[in-house]
């Protein structure tokens, strides 16, 4: 919980940046600009902005190929033959997995699907999924398309868990009501880490406890929690994740996709998955020969060789966060988002214009908040677009900003809520 006493001053926005040890880090990423100047971003739940190194890990691979050609992938510091394998600590610190639970491979909706494929096998008796209600629409449309490619209705198969009336929020407590109720018949719980819209971050240990209480398979999509929030998912005994590398992880448009698969899933061969050869065994994969042995991990999930320039630029970002660490990255977030909540409150006591949606407990959110508008809303978000702060829209009326503990700093938040406030006037 927070127990700094903020205050409502530039002064003191300067200090608390003055003594953040993660200052240093803002350095090392390009903004846009606007009129000569750093636009304010608080956009990274969207796009995290390009680190600048980026550019040098792409130009070494790019100069690796020139050199090289195909002999790039047995030689050099950084084989091609073995690059995915240069993500997975790095990517395993941040999502609490050990290395062998995670590979980096295709995009994140694709791999939802190849995570079903092996997670979600209905039978007669367990054959519903259930996830949060207003979960990202490429989800809703991945677990649509599978349950009707299994032969079933989503009507009844798709149970999803909406707010009580009034609320805008899911509690937990109802959430884990749900799952014990179609207990019997579920097959896989399947919910966001932390919903894109309202910036809730839900109580993954205990979804996962009690749907493996029930007997289901227990996965997350973690587009919004990795980078974000602190997870445990070896811990927390999770089946299997997914999340995606260009919001919080900064590794640019479209970057690849991280999977976690537990490892008492991982080092079960006989598991049933869609293969391919960069899942095979590797010290065989060069022979070619038919009959496929998957690695054990989640490298035994893979498909196709890597991307590597994509792979690359995700290392680059990945690199950051293993020196500024995501214990760090969090404390600060935490208190960044709540000097926003407090300067948001504070211009609220005149006149109430801006109502926070994302839960007030720290423990149930990561950086973003979900400010629901007035009437003018839409009028506010331009006057602060023309401004130069770059956050987003969300139809009806919703403006979500996220301030980013990686490159984001407390002067930041303070000469946004100066604008908030100008615009009011
Ligand atoms: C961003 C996001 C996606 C996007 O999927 P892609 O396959 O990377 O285009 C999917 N699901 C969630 C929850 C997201 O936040």
């Amino acid at each position: 919980m927070n127990t700094i006493p903020y205050e409502a001053s530039f002064d003191f926005a300067k200090a608390m940046d003055t003594q953040d040890p993660l200052q240093e880090h803002r350095s090392e990423f390009y903004f846009p600009q606007h009129d000569g100047k750093d636009c304010l971003y608080f956009c990274g739940n969207s796009l995290g902005l390009q680190p600048k190194s980026t550019q040098s890990y792409i130009e070494r691979e790019l100069e690796h190929w020139r050199t090289h050609g195909v002999e790039g992938h047995f030689r050099g510091d950084h084989p091609w033959m073995h690059y995915h394998k240069y993500l997975q600590p790095q990517s395993a610190d941040v999502v609490g997995a050990q290395e062998s639970e995670v590979v980096v491979m295709n995009t994140l909706t694709v791999n939802l699907h190849l995570l079903m494929v092996t997670f979600y096998r209905p039978t007669k008796d367990r054959f519903k999924i259930i996830m949060e209600a207003g979960a990202f629409p490429s989800d809703q449309y991945a677990v649509e398309s599978q349950v009707k490619w299994h032969g079933l209705n989503p009507d009844e198969a798709i149970v999803e868990i909406a707010p009580r009336a009034g609320e805008e929020t899911l509690r937990t407590e109802d959430i884990l009501e749900i799952i014990e109720q179609h207990g019997q018949e579920t097959a896989l719980v399947l919910f966001g880490g932390v919903n894109y819209y309202t910036g809730q971050f839900f109580d993954l240990q205990a979804i996962t406890e009690v749907g493996h209480h029930v007997g289901a398979y227990v996965g997350f999509d973690l587009a919004h929690a990795a980078g974000n929030v602190l997870l445990k998912l070896h811990d927390w005994n999770v089946d299997f994740a997914t999340w995606c590398s260009y919001k919080y992880l900064n590794a640019g448009p479209g970057g690849p996709s991280g999977v976690f698969i537990h490892d008492r899933h991982g080092n079960n061969p006989a598991l049933l998955r869609f293969a391919g050869w960069w899942g095979h065994d590797e010290t065989n994969r060069f022979l070619m020969r038919k009959g496929f042995i998957p690695m054990t991990g989640a490298a035994g999930w893979q498909l196709s060789n890597a991307q590597i320039f994509s792979f690359a630029a995700h290392r680059a970002s990945l690199d950051i966060f293993a020196q500024a660490t995501m214990p760090a990255l969090r404390k600060k977030s935490e208190q960044l988002t709540g000097y926003l909540e407090f300067l948001l409150e504070k211009l609220n006591q005149n006149e109430h214009r801006f109502h926070i949606i994302t839960p007030k407990n720290p423990a149930e959110r990561g950086c973003q908040l979900s400010v629901l508008t007035d009437e003018h809303g839409k009028q506010l978000f331009d006057y602060l677009s023309t401004n130069g702060v770059i956050c987003d829209w969300r139809e009806p009326n919703v403006i979500r900003f996220a301030p980013v503990p990686l490159y984001n700093c407390f002067q930041d938040v303070w000469e946004l809520t100066q604008l908030l406030q100008s615009f009011s006037n």
